[in-house]
C-alpha cells in the first residue's frame, strides 16, 4: 500500500502568496496530500514527470449554458461533450445555468442526473428565476438543493424571454429577488441590459458599413448595459444584496460597477473571454454574435485594465453549444452566443501574460475568485494541502492553434478558429484523476455535483475565515 496515489514531479507550482515554486505535488484520495521539495522522499503509486511545466489551480468556469436548447442539460451527450471541451482547456469545475419557468426541484434533479451520467468536470448550478414562486422558494433552493446564485434577465420584459420559455419580469420582481437572496446568504447574477432602449434603437436604420458585428453592437450599445448595472447595483445596496454582473462587455459598464462599489462593497464583475480577445472588427463575423455584443477595441482595453487592477473579479465563457447552423444566417437572424469554455483558460492566460498582467491576477480571475464568490473555497480554487486535487498543468511556451475540430463541442465551430496562444494544456486533473493526460481526453468521466449553500458576501466572509484559520 503506497502512502500516496500520485506524485507530480518537477513542475513549477502556483502557490498563493509565493507564486511559481519548484515543488512536487502529492495526491491521495483525490486531494492534495502534500507539497514537497522535489528531492524529498515520498512513496507514491505513480510518479508523473512534469519537466518544468506550470501547475495551476484548475480553472473554474462560472458561466456555462448546456443542453441543445441551452436551458438544461438533459442527457449524457449534453453533459459529456461540452465538459470534454472544458477539461481539454484546463477547466475542472463549471457552474451551469438552469433555465425554467417551472419550480426547480424536478428540473434540478433531472439536470443533476444528466450531468452525473457523463460530466468530465465537477459542476454546480445557478438557477434562472422568473416567477414569484421561484422567489419564494429561494431559501429552500439554497439549503436543500445547494444552489445559492440566481440569475435573472433584466431584459426579459414583455414577451422578450418567451423564446426560452421565461415570463416577463420588472423592477418590482428584481427588488423582491434582491431582498430575498440577501436574507438567504445567496447572490443575484443579473443579465444587465435595458431592453426598452434596445427596442427604441431597433427602429433606426442599421448602419452596416463597418461590418455586421459593429451593427449589432450599435443596436445594444454600452449605455444599455451600464444603465442596467447602475440600477441593479443601486437596488442591491438598498436591499443589502450581493450582485454579480455577468458578462460585463464595456468600459461604461465596468465604470458604473467601479463607482457603485466605492459606496457599497457587495458588487462583483464578471467579464468573458470574448470581450477580452475579440472585437467588432474580428474576422469571425456573425459567428461572434452574442449578447451583450462584442465591442470596439477601446472596451477590450478597458476590461484588461480592470482585470489587472482587480475591478474585474472573474472571467467566464458564457459557453453555449447551439449548432453552427443557427449561426449561418445574417446578423439579425443568427442566434446569439457561442462555445467558449475550452478556450477560457488558454486565451485569458496567454493574452494576459503577453500583456504583462501578473500570473497571480490571472489565476485569481480564472479560478480562485470564482471559488470564493460561489462558496467553493478552499475545496476548489487553490493548491494547498487538503484541497481537491483539481489541477491544470500547462506549457506557457507551447503552441496552441484554436480549431473547432479539437474542441469536442457539439456546436462544431469556434469564433476563435485559427487564433494562436502560447498556452497549451498538457494535463487536467479533477480530484486527482486525469481527465486529460498528455493532451488526450480520458474516457471515464466522473464529475460530481457541487452543493453550494452560500454565494457573494457570505461566501467571501467564510473564505476569509478559512484564510486566517
Ligand atoms: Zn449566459
Amino acid at each position: 500500500m503506497n502512502a500516496y496515489d500520485l506524485r507530480l514531479h518537477g513542475g513549477r507550482v502556483f502557490l498563493h502568496g509565493a507564486g511559481l515554486t519548484t515543488a512536487d505535488v502529492l495526491v491521495g484520495d483525490g486531494r492534495i496530500a502534500g507539497i514537497v521539495d522535489p528531492a524529498a522522499p515520498a512513496d507514491a503509486a505513480e510518479t508523473v514527470e512534469l519537466k518544468g511545466a506550470t501547475v495551476l489551480p484548475g480553472a473554474i468556469d462560472p458561466h456555462v449554458h448546456l443542453g441543445k436548447d441551452i436551458r438544461v442539460p438533459r442527457d449524457r451527450e449534453d453533459a459529456e461533450r461540452e465538459t470534454a471541451s472544458a477539461v481539454a482547456g484546463g477547466v475542472t469545475s463549471m457552474l451551469v445555468y438552469l433555465m425554467s419557468a417551472d419550480p426547480y426541484d424536478q428540473v434540478h434533479h433531472a439536470a443533476r442526473a444528466a450531468m452525473e451520467s457523463g460530466a468530465h468536470t465537477d459542476f454546480g448550478f445557478h438557477f434562472v428565476l422568473g416567477t414569484d414562486e421561484h422567489v419564494r422558494a429561494v431559501p429552500d433552493y439554497v439549503r436543500e438543493l445547494g444552489v445559492s446564485s440566481f440569475k435573472f434577465f433584466m431584459n426579459f420584459r414583455g414577451d422578450e424571454g418567451a423564446y426560452l420559455g421565461m415570463p416577463g419580469n420588472d423592477d418590482g420582481f428584481m427588488y423582491d429577488l434582491l431582498g430575498t437572496t440577501a436574507d438567504a446568504g445567496a447572490m443575484v447574477n443579473p443579465h444587465p441590459e435595458n431592453i426598452e432602449i434596445v427596442w427604441r434603437l431597433r427602429k433606426d436604420q442599421p448602419d452596416e458599413s463597418q461590418g455586421p458585428l459593429h451593427a449589432w453592437h450599435q443596436t445594444r450599445p454600452p449605455l444599455v448595459e451600464a444603465e442596467a448595472e447602475q440600477r441593479v447595483a443601486y437596488l442591491a445596496a438598498a436591499t443589502g444584496a450581493s450582485a454579480y454582473a455577468v458578462h460585463t462587455s464595456s468600459a461604461a459598464g465596468l465604470d458604473v460597477m467601479r463607482m457603485q462599489r466605492t459606496a457599497y462593497p457587495h458588487l462583483y464583475v464578471e467579464t468573458c473571454t470574448h470581450y477580452l480577445t475579440l472585437t467588432t472588427a474580428s474576422a469571425c463575423g456573425v459567428y461572434g454574435k452574442v449578447n451583450p455584443p462584442l465591442r470596439p477595441s477601446s472596451d477590450r482595453e478597458a476590461l484588461w485594465a480592470g482585470l489587472a487592477d482587480g475591478s474585474v473579479d472573474t472571467v467566464g465563457s458564457d459557453h453555449n453549444a447551439r449548432h453552427r447552423s443557427f449561426k449561418e444566417k445574417d446578423i439579425w437572424s443568427a442566434s446569439a452566443g457561442f462555445p467558449g469554455t475550452g478556450v477560457m483558460l488558454p486565451l485569458t492566460l496567454g493574452e494576459g501574460l503577453r500583456r504583462g498582467v501578473p500570473l497571480e491576477r490571472l489565476v485569481h480571475a480564472t479560478s480562485t475568485r470564482a471559488a470564493k464568490l460561489f462558496g467553493l473555497y478552499p475545496r476548489k480554487g487553490v493548491i494547498r494541502v487538503g484541497s481537491d486535487a483539481d489541477l491544470a498543468v500547462v506549457d506557457l511556451d507551447g503552441e496552441n492553434v484554436i480549431a473547432a475540430d479539437r474542441q469536442y463541442s457539439a456546436a462544431a465551430y469556434t469564433p476563435w478558429e485559427g487564433h494562436t496562444t502560447d498556452v497549451r494544456v498538457l494535463h487536467t486533473l479533477v480530484r486527482g484523476r486525469f481527465a486529460v493526460r498528455d493532451g488526450l481526453l480520458g474516457d471515464d468521466p466522473r464529475g460530481v455535483y457541487l452543493h453550494r449553500e452560500r454565494s457573494g458576501a457570505t461566501a467571501l466572509a467564510a473564505a476569509g475565515r478559512e484564510e486566517t484559520a
